[in-house]
């Protein structure tokens, strides 16, 4: 398993704002509830956590570097 660290982002054009990485992984994911998109709370984050959001986006709007 990958525990190394790794930046990620949200594709602000696929995502809807759900809410559903912010509910569901909050340690890296906050909602802008203005802009109806979720926040990256941080620069890396270890890839196992990355990888429960991505499974958790229901478009795949979540991106690993
Ligand atoms: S789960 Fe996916 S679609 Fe929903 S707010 Fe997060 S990035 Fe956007």
């Amino acid at each position: 398993m990958d525990t190394s660290p790794h930046g990620y982002s949200v594709n602000p054009v696929c995502c809807n704002g759900c809410g559903a990485c912010a509910a569901m992984v909050p340690e890296l994911f906050e909602m802008d509830e203005e802009a109806e998109k979720p926040v990256v709370l941080l620069a890396e984050a270890p890839a196992e956590d990355i990888e429960r959001a991505m499974g958790i986006c229901p478009h795949d709007c979540i991106e690993m570097d």
